[in-house]
């Protein structure tokens, strides 16, 4: 299917100046794997400076708002992000679906915002671990990456994150056949709505407590097309493994 394998590390919220060589060390390790995409979504403060010192990786963002100015204090819009050197941002976030109360239906006008502004997009979605233990996450996430996709959802501008929300920080992660069980069923849904050739174009990146030691056998599942690594983004020497894996 010839899909690029694609690893991006979300470093929430870490990240001061003093870090910036670790992304300098991450573009260093970015160089050494080109087959592979590789970016950090940082911080918004660090997008310029990181963008100076990135080298091979993308920088990103974590968010964005859904308009593209306005009354909304506190708020950046994609536009403002692409402008300090974010070519990606991350949507949909779970701690942002659960922090931030965001619905679906802004997800999914994030994504628009941010496509609009030029921003490439990952737009991540999971299930809570009752989901999970009812057997129901398949159809659970099937339905709510349904709901948070955007309008013309596309692969050379979007990418999917399957995050199970128990596995996020938590060092758990779901067997591999859980894995490769939902990434079909996330496929084949994205199929039922933009078409076959369309979703088999469409990356879908494991993420949840991927880490050097789980990162090569996640991603030689088949429909795994990269992972979104929160903690062993940190710092080059957790993440080059991981970069390495892809
Ligand atoms: C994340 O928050 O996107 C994530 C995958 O975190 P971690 O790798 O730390 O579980």
């Amino acid at each position: 299917m010839g899909r690029r394998k694609l690893v991006v590390g979300n470093w929430k919220m870490n990240g001061l100046r003093a870090q910036l060589g670790e992304v300098e060390a991450i573009g260093g390790v970015a160089a050494e794997h080109a087959g592979v995409e590789v970016g950090l979504c940082l911080p918004a403060t660090l997008i310029t400076a990181a963008s100076a010192v990135s080298g091979a990786a993308f920088v990103g963002a974590q968010d964005c708002h859904m308009k593209d100015s306005g009354a909304h204090t506190g708020c950046l819009s994609a536009t403002m992000l692409a402008e300090a050197g974010a070519s990606w941002t991350i949507v949909g976030h779970s701690e942002r679906r659960q922090d931030q109360g965001e619905s679906d239906a802004d997800v999914a006008a994030k994504a628009l915002a941010a496509k609009a502004a030029g921003l490439k997009v990952i737009l991540c979605v999971g299930e809570s671990l009752d989901v999970r233990d009812a057997g129901d996450a398949e159809a659970i996430v099937s339905a709510q990456l349904l709901a948070s996709l955007p309008e013309g959802a596309a692969a050379d501008w979007l990418a999917i994150a399957y995050e199970p929300i128990w596995a996020i920080g938590t060092g758990r992660i779901p067997t591999m056949e859980a894995v490769e069980d939902m990434h079909k069923a996330l496929r084949s849904a994205l199929a039922g709505r933009i078409g076959e050739g369309k979703a088999g174009a469409m990356r879908i990146l494991y993420g949840g407590s991927m880490n050097g030691d789980n990162a090569a056998e996640l991603m030689a599942i088949e429909d795994v097309d990269g992972g979104l690594v929160g903690g062993a983004s940190l710092t080059a020497a957790k993440f080059a493994p991981v970069i390495a894996a892809a």
